[in-house]
């Protein structure tokens, strides 16, 4: 079983970005970079600060470029794979969870549901005491000998469960997603099952000295909702890129259900330091927390190998990617003094190789002007 870890800030995994499927739209993109380097003044400490940045030892960047996408990407960089605060990763990791989620959901002999746990929650409570305390309650209901009997009378047989958090008007609200794997064969209904985990849930709060309200635990068995929910699984939510230019910090804090990590770096980015503390508080809270984490033996049980994955992501993917430019070092430093690398790929994703040399060529001028007017 290879769960995702996403505390891992050696910096060690280089960018392939020419081997992804389906590549996004460049606005899209360029976005993303934007939130990234947000990202980056607000955690000078994490990894994100170094990723799609620093070059791999003994290398120089590179750009690839497809004709059949129209699209190019970097090679020879590092990547942080923060998922949690790095908007480049969590695209990239996003798209192998949600095949990976997506094959075994629709696995032809099982039947799903879809959990959701929250607590009750108040303004002034740090992410990291809320985090805390609903792992414990999470751990309680799902370990002895109740949680044993539980699983057997329901048919249980694994579970891939994903932490979320949002801030709206009632603070901090940190909640779990659970989707609950079953052969299809089993037939009990699923009713009891909801009321008997509720009352687990809450008895493991109360533990804390927490409780919910009638919608701190929820079950769904509709085929959509779960269906919805892992198509919705990595993609930027609307608010942000789509509409990022009519919107305000303020709209921002009136956000139904809470902003998330990502909208909390938009409205940093248009002026909101507050947003900003709060990502920072965030991100510390959150640190070396595993996003997704697959039950023991449920991948196998699935038959969710690498290879499956690695074949479905490249079904739609364009094989033709080949090497466009090397960079030098000294230029890719020009490149991200001012933080062009979207603005270079834009150029480099109409394949015209001229056009970027002539770019990088502007930016020696300009630079350079900065320099002597400097020295004057
Ligand atoms: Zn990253």
């Amino acid at each position: 079983m290879s769960e995702e870890f996403d505390g891992n800030e050696s910096l060690g995994i280089i960018a392939e970005f020419t081997s992804l499927p389906e590549p996004e739209p460049a606005h899209l993109r360029a976005y993303r970079f934007c939130l990234q380097s947000a990202a980056r003044r607000l955690l000078p400490n994490f990894g994100v600060c170094r990723c799609l940045r620093r070059v791999i030892p003994d290398k120089l960047p590179e750009i690839h470029h497809s004709v059949e996408n129209e699209h190019a990407g970097y090679r020879n960089l590092q990547l942080c794979m923060l998922i949690h605060v790095c908007p480049v990763c969590a695209a990239r990791i996003a798209r192998q969870r949600q095949v990976e989620i997506r094959l075994a959901t629709e696995h032809m002999s099982t039947e799903w549901v879809m959990l959701t746990y929250t607590m009750r929650h108040n303004r002034s409570e740090k992410l990291r005491d809320q985090l805390t305390t609903m792992c414990k309650a999470y751990s309680e209901v799902h370990s002895g000998k109740r949680a044993v009997f539980l699983h057997e009378v329901y048919g249980w047989i694994g579970s891939i469960r994903i932490w979320e958090v949002t801030h709206g008007k009632a603070g901090w609200h940190f909640h779990f997603h659970e989707l609950v794997c079953r052969w299809g064969t089993h037939g009990r209904v699923w009713d009891d099952f909801e009321s008997d985990l509720r009352k687990a849930w809450v008895r493991a709060l109360n533990r804390q000295g927490r409780d919910c309200n009638t919608h701190g635990f929820s079950l769904s068995d509709k085929r959509k909702d779960i269906a919805d929910y892992v198509t919705k699984y990595g993609h930027l939510p609307r608010g942000t890129w789509d509409d990022a230019a009519e919107v305000t910090a303020e709209q921002y804090k009136d956000a139904e259900g809470g902003r998330n990590p990502w909208h909390l770096l938009d409205a940093f980015l248009l002026g909101d330091r507050e947003s900003g503390r709060l990502f920072q508080e965030y991100a510390v809270a959150t640190r070396r927390k595993q996003k997704v984490v697959w039950s023991k033996g449920l991948r196998d049980k699935l038959d969710i190998s690498e290879e499956r994955v690695t074949a479905q992501l490249s079904e739609n993917c364009a094989s033709d990617y080949t090497l466009l430019a090397k960079i030098s070092i000294d230029d890719w430093r020009l490149i991200l003094r001012g933080d062009h690398r979207a603005e270079l790929l834009r150029i480099a994703d109409t394949g015209d190789r001229t056009a970027i040399f002539e770019f990088i060529e502007r930016l020696r001028a300009r630079y350079a002007k900065k320099k002597d007017h400097r020295e004057v």
